[in-house]
């Protein structure tokens, strides 16, 4: 569908010296106009979203309308964080003999690292708050999915942004990704993707002591008490982990089902998966699209070798296209492959329990803990379970996962730090203490 230039490491370098010589006219810029430049980037996302959200629906097969509502994110996101720079707030505090205040200052050039699932959405979560505390930005998106920050990087100089402010490289992880770890005029990495690479970025940026922020995967739970609203609940929970062909790293695929309601949940939910829209990205009836990849699919696919678990599921569209059905394992255990690994596609395992200290026990067995969902109607369970369940990012009878005003992050092997609402901006910038002595003569 198009033709990019790949970079290398030299084309990392130079995008690196480009924001390195950008930052201090940009950090200087006053905040007000800072906040304008932002709300004019949004402005001009928001007057192409139709091309852009079709141009992300096209290039990781995903289905316009989740586009539309993702590069509507986008543009709420730039206009939240137009509000940063006019905010970055220090304090003063109370010391003996003078008077000692912070201040937030950027950190330099930040290099962020993104993946293909949501790919300028999960951009803009790292890159409008990383310009609103006054940083430069080398954005590295995946190579499979590089048009829609290529758009941004377009968007952003027309809308006044100075050159060197943003600068978009395309190219493979193992080598730019790579670079941009090692880089010494690289203040900070912000990475989304696996866990797998996250580690390799922790270990790759202790040589300059970089600061690091990672979100990385999840194996959450969507636990449904017998006492929630079944019906509703089951007709729900499937599009927790359905939702963008299972590739999302907030995905509930493991549903915990309270023992007695397994079978009318099951029921229900079976009805839903069966009447799942999956198909053409580009009708904007669907509901379900393609895997990004051949190789993925493959992937998907070892988690489901034969038909013994499955309880059913649902269906795809004859001809092309890497094609994966919507896919319900039940009863698994938790101690299963299926149930311990991220899977990372329309596959979900339906875990039976008995009573709230099982359900507690089986959704904190896991190395991850990024998102998650309890279904009940008793008030008093719902806020005990979600104090007890180890996971950054949780909803009471609702799939909701992430909103641009509330922090987004994982617990665990999840990651470190958090992203979107006010906490993501501390990430971006560095405390800088002052003290000023009153003493006479000074
Ligand atoms: P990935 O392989 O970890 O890649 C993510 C990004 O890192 C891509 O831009 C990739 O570049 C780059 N990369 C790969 N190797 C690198 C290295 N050695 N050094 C530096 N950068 C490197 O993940 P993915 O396969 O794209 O996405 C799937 C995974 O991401 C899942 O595990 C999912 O849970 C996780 N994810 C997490 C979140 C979250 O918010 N927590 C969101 C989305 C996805 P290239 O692909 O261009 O080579
Ligand atoms: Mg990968």
């Amino acid at each position: 569908m198009a033709e990019v230039p790949r970079a290398g490491t030299g084309e990392v370098d130079a995008a690196v010296a480009a924001a390195r010589d950008a930052f201090p006219a940009w950090r200087a810029v006053a905040p007000g106009d800072r906040a304008a430049i932002m709300r004019a980037i949004a402005d001009g996302i928001e007057a192409k979203l139709d091309t852009i959200a079709r141009i992300e629906a096209r290039n990781a097969g995903k289905p316009i309308s989740d586009a539309n509502g993702e590069i509507g994110m986008v543009v709420e996101t730039f206009r939240y964080y137009a509000a940063g720079p006019e905010r970055l707030l220090g304090k003063t505090i109370p010391v003996a003999g003078g008077v000692d205040f912070t201040f937030r200052e950027p950190m330099g050039v930040v290099g962020l690292i993104v993946p293909w699932n949501f790919p300028l959405a999960i951009a803009s979560w790292k890159v409008a708050p990383a310009l609103a505390a006054g940083n430069t930005v080398v954005l590295k998106p995946a190579e499979l999915t590089p048009l829609s920050a290529l758009e941004l990087e377009k968007i952003a100089l027309e809308a006044g942004l100075p050159e060197g402010v943003l600068n978009v490289v395309v190219g493979p992880g193992s080598t730019c990704g790579q670079r941009m770890v090692e880089h010494p005029d690289i203040n900070k990495i912000a990475f989304t993707g696996s866990t797998e690479v996250g580690r390799s970025i922790a270990e790759g940026a202790a040589g300059t002591i970089k600061r690091v922020t990672l979100e990385l995967g999840g194996k959450s739970a969507a636990v449904v008490f017998a006492d929630a609203d079944i019906d509703k609940a089951a007709a729900a929970v499937p599009y927790a982990v359905f939702g963008n062909a299972g590739q999302d790293c907030c995905a509930r695929s493991r549903i915990l089902v309270e023992r007695s309601q397994l079978d009318r949940f099951l029921e229900v939910m079976e009805g839903t998966v069966k009447a799942m829209r999956v198909g053409d990205p580009l009708d904007s009836s669907t509901e379900m699209g393609p895997l990004i990849s051949a190789s993925h699919r493959e992937a998907v696919a070892s988690f489901v070798p034969d038909e013994r678990n499955v309880a059913f599921r649902g269906g795809v569209p004859e001809g092309p296209g890497y094609w994966f059905p919507p896919t319900v394992l039940a009863p698994v255990s938790n101690t299963e492959r299926a149930a311990r690994e991220e899977i990372f596609g329309p596959v979900a395992c339906v875990i039976p329990f008995d009573g709230e200290e099982e359900a507690v026990r089986i959704a904190n067995d896991t190395e991850y803990g990024l998102s998650g969902s309890i279904w009940t109607r008793d008030g008093g369970r719902a806020l005990r379970v979600a104090r007890a369940i180890d996971t950054g990012v949780l909803s009471i009878n609702s799939n909701s996962s992430v909103r641009v005003s509330t922090p987004f992050g994982g617990f665990k092997q999840s990651g470190i730090g958090r992203e979107l609402g006010p906490d993501a901006l501390d990430h971006y910038t560095e405390v800088k203490n002052v003290y000023y002595s009153t003493e006479e003569g000074s």
